[in-house]
């Protein structure tokens, strides 16, 4: 066994325990696989806790992507903004939509959306945005806003990684018109199989939202629309809900864990929050120049680790067919180059922490 695991969703299982069960015997007992009173729960205290008008939770965080497009009009013949960096998971649904993905490169500081290049990328079939919190790190909501305005665009906030966190106090998904996020298991918040949530803060978006993920129907054989099933089940909603009561005390720790790595680490570039920001820190990402020595040195030391994303967006063979290709995207394809994401969950100890770093510095050079 690892001495270090990347991270560990038995340790989390342990401290939730008692309470995990009984959320499955209530399923069980209820027969609400499908939506149902612990799925209405959860909405209601998900949006609470986290902030935000409308919400419910959906069948995953990519296929809530593919919702919020069809709800803002997105489909063929359009083209949507994503960043370069990020999870392939953001861009699919563009695709899936009938739309065309244009890459935007991201800023050699921050790591984050470059407007300027952004701009550059504009035509007049561009319909929309989709920026990234990625890592749990807020992009610039305000800059981003005033951008979507001034050139008329959607803007879909992609909020998989940063369940909780603020852009200049307000909850991240409450700037754009719609946001997703995903309950993928290891994300911030994870439950026990494909689940995710959709966030707006306006109603009629949030009603077509909710027909449109239940095949289109207002009555239960009455279909308004061609809409299709992305539901949550009941069993994924009673689980989500009772880790909710951790997920303040899980944040706070993950901050603590960054500022500690953050000081073991000061000769390193590492994951920076904007000032504004109010990171929930889904990973904990360094750069490196050795990478793959930095790793087999971890494996054969018992430490986990892994890369997000090892390649980008441009070099996906799947986006060959829209003329991308490697070395078009300098910023983010060197950053790629270079990530390493360190073990990092709310239960690491703090010995963990220091055998991981005391580990790191024999091998890594920045
Ligand atoms: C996890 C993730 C997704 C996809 O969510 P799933 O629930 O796995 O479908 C989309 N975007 C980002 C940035 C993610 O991290």
């Amino acid at each position: 066994m690892e001495k270090v695991p990347f991270m560990d969703l038995e340790a989390q299982f342990k401290s939730l325990e008692r309470q995990l069960r009984a959320a499955i015997e209530e399923t069980l007992q209820s027969r609400a696989f499908i939506k149902g009173p612990a799925v209405e729960r959860f909405n209601k205290n998900f949006l609470k806790l986290h902030g935000g008008r409308f919400g419910t939770g959906c069948s995953n965080g990519t296929s809530a992507i593919t919702v919020a497009l069809r709800a803002l009009g997105v489909g063929a013949g359009d083209e949507v903004l994503v960043p370069n960096h990020t999870f392939f998971g953001t861009l699919e649904p563009v695709v899936e939509v009938g739309a065309k993905p244009v890459l935007i490169e991201i800023d050699p500081e921050y790591h984050q959306i470059d407007l300027q290049d952004a701009a550059r990328r504009l035509t007049p079939k561009t319909k929309a945005i989709i920026p990234v919190h990625l890592y749990g790190l807020p992009e610039p909501m305000d800059e981003i806003m005033a951008f979507a305005r001034t050139h008329s665009l959607k803007v879909i906030e992609d909020c998989a990684q940063a369940h909780l966190a603020k852009w200049k106090g307000q909850p991240v998904g409450t700037f754009g018109d719609i946001a997703t996020f995903s309950f993928y298991p290891g994300k911030n918040l994870g439950a026990y199989g494909d689940a995710g949530f959709i966030l707006t803060q306006d109603e009629k978006l949030f009603d077509f939202v909710n027909r449109y993920i239940d095949h289109g129907r207002r009555d239960k054989y009455l279909h308004e629309f061609f809409g299709g099933n992305f539901r949550m089940d009941g069993m994924q909603g009673a689980i989500l809900d009772a880790k909710l009561a951790k997920m303040t005390e899980w944040t706070k720790r993950r901050r603590e864990l960054a500022k500690a790595y953050d000081e073991r680490l000061k000769d390193f570039s590492k994951l920076k929050p904007r000032a504004e920001a109010e990171a929930v820190y889904h990973l904990y990402v360094v750069e490196v120049a050795n990478r793959d020595q930095v790793m087999a040195h971890f494996k054969a030391a018992g430490i986990g680790c892994g890369v997000h994303y090892p390649v980008t967006m441009n070099c996906q063979p799947a986006m060959a067919q829209f003329g991308y290709m490697a070395g078009q995207f300098a910023v983010s394809e060197k950053f790629c180059s270079r990530i390493l994401s360190l073990p990092f969950f709310p239960e690491m100890t703090l010995e963990q922490m220091n055998f991981t770093v005391t580990e790191f510095l024999k091998v890594a050079k920045s």
